[in-house]
């Protein structure tokens, strides 16, 4: 299974390219080959225990998800 923030695009980011290429959608860029065998799973790499960005991004997904949906009394 590979990381769902990740994209192959040939556009993002103020950048374009002639061939798709690894984009990481938490931090809206390109990803160095490198990095995208991390994000696709590759070799002894999973995404959810590699990858810092991940992990923060799912921390502050899941921290923010409940605060939205609290409704303030000042709103009322
Ligand atoms: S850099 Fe991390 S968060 Fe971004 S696509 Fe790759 S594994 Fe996913």
């Amino acid at each position: 299974m590979t990381c769902p923030y990740l994209a192959y695009l040939r556009e993002g980011d103020n950048k374009s390219f002639d061939h798709e290429r690894p984009f990481c959608g938490a931090t809206e860029s390109f990803v160095s080959p490198m990095q995208a065998d991390l994000c696709n799973d590759r070799f002894d790499f999973h995404h959810t225990t590699h990858c810092s960005i991940y992990q923060e991004y799912e921390r502050n997904t899941e921290l923010e998800t409940p605060i939205d949906r609290m409704v303030s009394p000042i709103d009322e």
